[in-house]
């Protein structure tokens, strides 16, 4: 008994996993004060169509901390995600996007833009998720119809009946569902008929190796073929070369977004460098 609770403490001390620890407590700490201090920003990258003409953009979160610069969402969103945080920091940014939205609302051509921003299994928890989108939405006044919701596939790991209502009131306010980063979650794709999604978004990886993996490329051209069969807009992530592009809209994907039509960027004053 001694022994073994002794080997235990060896563990705990383990000065690697301590500090790492810290670290990550440390993180947290200053993640939960990040929206006070105005340390979260978003970076817009854009959306475009087969003739490259904008169309949209998405929405990315980026946080500046002050001694270690840029983190990376792929970092802090887990964080955020293991606290409550993922709540408040995901409604400022439907909120930030609603603001822009409304900003936009004056200028004739980015009327048709669609934004798009990624929510977190995390906030559908919140019982009170779409009350907080509708209350956001109405004193905003941002149209509904061009907040697009980015939902992963892991959302509906449990099939569960509560998220798929919640689906439905957010798309009766008149907002639109992606289902991001498909084909790398959950393999059953019978969820695809009982849910509201307007568009399938192709994960990255599957474009990034398009040209040189069979099975990539196979992912893909399914992938598409489905969203035509059950009238979904299909749009290509991490879209990076011509070459891409081109395999792309000859297997019939007629929207694309990546470092190829442009890096994410700050839209500071409303006046899109999108276009
Ligand atoms: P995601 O939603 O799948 O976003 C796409 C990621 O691919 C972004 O990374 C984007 O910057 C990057 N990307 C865009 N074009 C290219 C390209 O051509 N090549 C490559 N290699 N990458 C490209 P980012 O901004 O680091 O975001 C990573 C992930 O963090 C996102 O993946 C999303 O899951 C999450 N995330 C970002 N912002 C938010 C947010 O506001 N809320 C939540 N819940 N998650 C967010
Ligand atoms: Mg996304
Ligand atoms: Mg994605
Ligand atoms: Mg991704």
């Amino acid at each position: 008994q001694a022994k073994s609770l002794g080997s235990n403490q060896v563990c705990f001390f383990d000065p690697e996993l301590q500090a790492r620890l810290i670290e990550r407590t440390q993180l947290e700490n200053d993640l939960s004060l990040a929206l006070e201090k105005r340390q979260l920003f978003l970076v817009y990258q854009r959306q475009v169509d087969e003739h490259g003409d904008v169309v949209g953009a998405e929405a990315l979160l980026r946080w500046r901390h002050p001694e270690r610069g840029l983190v990376s969402p792929v970092e802090f969103i887990p964080l955020a995600e293991g606290r409550e945080l993922i709540h408040e920091i995901g409604l400022w940014v439907i909120e930030s996007v609603c603001g822009l939205l409304v900003s936009w609302a004056q200028q004739p051509a980015l009327t048709e833009l669609t934004l798009s921003v990624n929510v977190s299994p995390r906030q559908f928890q919140e019982p009170s998720f779409v009350e907080q989108v509708r209350e956001i939405l109405a004193r905003t006044g941002a149209p509904a119809s061009q907040l697009k919701l980015e939902v992963t596939e892991s959302l509906f790991v449990d099939d569960r009946d509560d998220i798929r209502r919640m689906m439905e009131e957010l798309k009766s306010l008149g907002v639109t569902f992606s289902l991001d980063d498909f084909g790398t979650g959950y393999s059953s794709l019978s969820y695809l008929k009982r849910l509201p999604l307007d568009q399938i978004k192709v994960d990255q990886s599957f474009v990034r190796d398009l040209l040189d993996n069979s099975t990539s490329s196979a992912i893909v051209a399914s992938t598409i073929a489905l969203a035509q069969t059950l009238e979904l807009e299909v749009i290509a992530e991490g879209v990076e070369t011509e070459e891409q592009r081109a395999w792309l809209l000859q297997h019939g994907c007629l929207r694309f977004q990546g470092y190829l039509f442009g890096a994410p960027v700050p839209l500071d004053d409303g006046i899109p460098a999108l276009r």
